[in-house]
């Protein structure tokens, strides 16, 4: 293997899930003279076994689950569904490379989870990403507005994320998923960088375009929405997802699980103390009413108007007793 490959495959892999390697030490760049030979070639025989390992690894990687936010936005999905229209009205083949709109999603991290038990782990550490993304959001709202149109090699379109200070969160937000799910054993990532995006169509979902000379996706087909504002998606959920399980019928993907970020809706054990807290108030303020009423001078005599007739009826200790202050 030339060492420009050699450089190449360990750069394309610092980014992987399984890259536990500490490039830099690997590689042995050290800034003392001397270089004792033995343990020079020692390194280098370690790292050469190092890359065919994560070869090895890399030959089985093949995300099947991730974690999405999706679109529930209306304004977004109609401004989504008018667009595809706009495109299938020049090109009717195209209709076979459009994306639901129920199934629109921004995807924060692929991985690879192959069965029960690293389905498992991956509920648990998108669990445990929650607070991780809390502390990242700080409570605040996260509007992400969408607005423009991308591509990657013209093969898949997207609305772009427009640019401010949330596509930092994003990629904050990212780096955090990565690394939780990584800590849990979970083979996830990707080697390209993450950029946050929303795919409205793929040319590979349309098999047999290519054959009817369907290449590339033509940029005049989306011309009249390079600069349209589709609206804001209030960072509010992530879903852990699959890739290949039936999807719902709303056209979303299968949640294995879900995190709701800040608010949640109120749940059963909310509303019962929602209840017993306006129950407390209610007995609190009646017992206060009790109160006023007993240091009334009125209220006390006829107590004690009341008292006395009753001791009179039933003998003379206990009407001393009704006669007491
Ligand atoms: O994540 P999403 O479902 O939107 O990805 C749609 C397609 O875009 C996928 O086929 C994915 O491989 C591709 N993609 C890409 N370059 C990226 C991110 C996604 O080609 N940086």
């Amino acid at each position: 293997m030339s060492d420009d490959l050699e450089a190449s495959i360990m750069n394309s892999l610092v980014d992987m899930p399984f890259a536990t390697v500490d490039i830099e030490d690997d590689c042995g760049i050290t800034d003392v003279p001397q270089i004792n030979l033995k343990k020079s070639q020692e390194k280098e025989w370690n790292r050469k076994n190092e890359i065919k390992k994560i070869k090895r690894k890399l030959k089985g990687y093949q995300p099947n689950y991730f974690l999405s936010i999706p679109i529930t936005n209306k304004e977004i999905t109609s401004g989504i569904k008018t667009l595809q229209n706009e495109i299938i009205q020049q090109d009717g083949r195209l209709a076979r490379a459009m994306v639901g709109v129920g199934a629109l999603h921004v995807t924060v991290l692929v991985m690879q989870l192959l069965n029960k038990e690293e389905v498992s782990a991956g509920i648990d550490a998108l669990w445990e990403l929650k607070p991780s993304v809390e502390e990242i959001l700080q409570g605040q709202r996260w509007p992400l507005p969408f607005q423009g149109i991308g591509t990657f090699g013209n093969q898949v379109a997207f609305v772009q994320l427009a640019e401010g200070e949330h596509v930092q969160t994003l990629l904050e937000i990212a780096e955090a998923a990565k690394r939780t799910f990584q800590q849990k054993g979970i083979l996830a990532g990707e080697s390209r960088s993450f950029r946050p995006h929303l795919t409205f169509m793929k040319l590979s979902k349309a098999r047999g375009l290519h054959k009817q000379g369907v290449k590339k996706i033509d940029p005049n087909l989306y011309e009249k929405f390079t600069d349209h504002r589709f609206g804001e998606e209030v960072l509010h959920r992530i879903d852990l997802c699959s890739m290949l399980k039936k999807k719902q019928s709303t056209g979303y993907y299968h949640c294995e699980s879900s995190i709701v970020i800040g608010e949640e809706p109120p749940g059963i054990q909310s509303l019962i103390n929602e209840a017993l807290c306006r129950e407390r108030m209610r007995l609190k303020a009646k017992v206060k009413q009790i109160k006023e009423l007993l240091l009334q001078p009125e209220t006390q005599a006829k107590i004690r108007r009341e008292l006395l007739e009753g001791a009179l009826a039933h003998g003379p200790p206990a009407a001393a007793l009704a006669q007491r202050p």
